[in-house]
């Protein structure tokens, strides 16, 4: 029914575009119902090493968009882990790799569905720089550990921030879990993750960069959010899709997230709201 996905990252060592040389490396085989390719375009360490065969590049190349993606989150939750895991279709090994300098902005090209982005991704502990910037960020990732209780409180404060300063809009957001290798040491579950996602309106998914868990579906999440957040803002003429009082009564939703979550608990039944956050295909 649906193709399997094979991933090709093309390694450009020179930095000259031209100069390209595309490899295909196949990796893990998903279902995932798009076609999604991934190119790389740093050079360092993290080439692919296996071995691999050269293929075309895109004959008609039609404008790449490009959008800045705000990775948001509490040291040590693996910011810097999951940019370098995004640049490369290899397990980077998050435990024992060298800690790369967080440089200021880190690129990855995706071609989705036939059309070809740019991510930027920008690596920083709290929102509020990038809210004040000129132009904000074309999406917002939220990242915690789900070993570190603290670093959970600290994506709630950030969403928070975003919803107070009206940043979702026009742009996602998305609640990431990461750790989840570390399962003996779980302080903080899959539904108080759901429930705080669903509470700000952002979309979730639980993943771990150490054992490349999840990260290529979380890459092809954010820019499909992207897009449908862009495609429904303009449909809409850059009005709010939803009344903007729903965002005063947070509590309530709260309230209402935690009477959900709880029925899901008694029947065993999973809410569709809270399966609705987990789908990055949809908004
Ligand atoms: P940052 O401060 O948010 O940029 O976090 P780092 O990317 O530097 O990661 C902090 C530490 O967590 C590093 O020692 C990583 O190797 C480790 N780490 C990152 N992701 C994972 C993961 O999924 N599982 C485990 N067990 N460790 C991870
Ligand atoms: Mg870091």
């Amino acid at each position: 029914m649906v193709p399997a996905i094979i991933k090709l990252t093309s390694h450009d060592p020179s930095s000259t575009p031209k100069a390209a040389t595309s490899r295909s490396v196949e990796s893990s085989i998903v279902n995932r119902g798009d076609s999604f390719r991934r190119r790389r375009s740093r050079s360092g360490s993290l080439a692919p090493s296996s071995p691999a065969q050269a293929t075309p590049e895109p004959q008609e190349r039609r404008p790449v968009a490009c959008h800045r993606v705000a990775m948001v989150g509490a040291p040590g939750v693996g910011k810097t882990a999951l940019i370098s895991q995004f640049q490369t279709s290899e397990c980077i090994n998050a435990y024992d790799r060298q800690r790369d300098v967080d440089s200021s902005e880190q690129k990855v090209s995706i071609l989705l569905n036939g059309e070809e982005s740019e991510l930027y991704f920008v690596n920083c502990t709290s929102t509020k720089e990038e809210i004040d910037r000129f132009e904000p960020p074309d999406a917002f990732v939220v990242i915690y550990s789900v070993v570190d209780k603290a670093s959970f409180q600290k994506a709630e404060q950030e969403l928070a921030r975003l919803i107070d300063c009206d940043m979702l809009r026009s742009r996602p957001a998305l609640l990431v879990a990461n750790k989840i290798d570390l399962a003996r040491s779980r302080a903080v579950s899959t539904q108080d993750g759901k429930c705080l996602a669903c509470t700000y309106k952002a979309k979730f998914i639980e993943v771990s960069v150490g054992i490349n868990h999840n990260v290529d579906e979380l890459l092809v999440g954010i820019l499909n959010q992207i897009r449908l957040k862009k495609q429904q803002y303009s449909a809409e003429g850059g009005r709010e899709s939803s009344p903007a009082h729903w965002y005063k009564s947070r509590g309530v939703v709260r309230a209402s997230m935690k009477a959900r979550q709880m029925l899901t608990w008694i029947f065993g039944k999973e809410d569709s709201k809270f399966k609705n956050c987990e789908n990055l295909h949809v908004l």
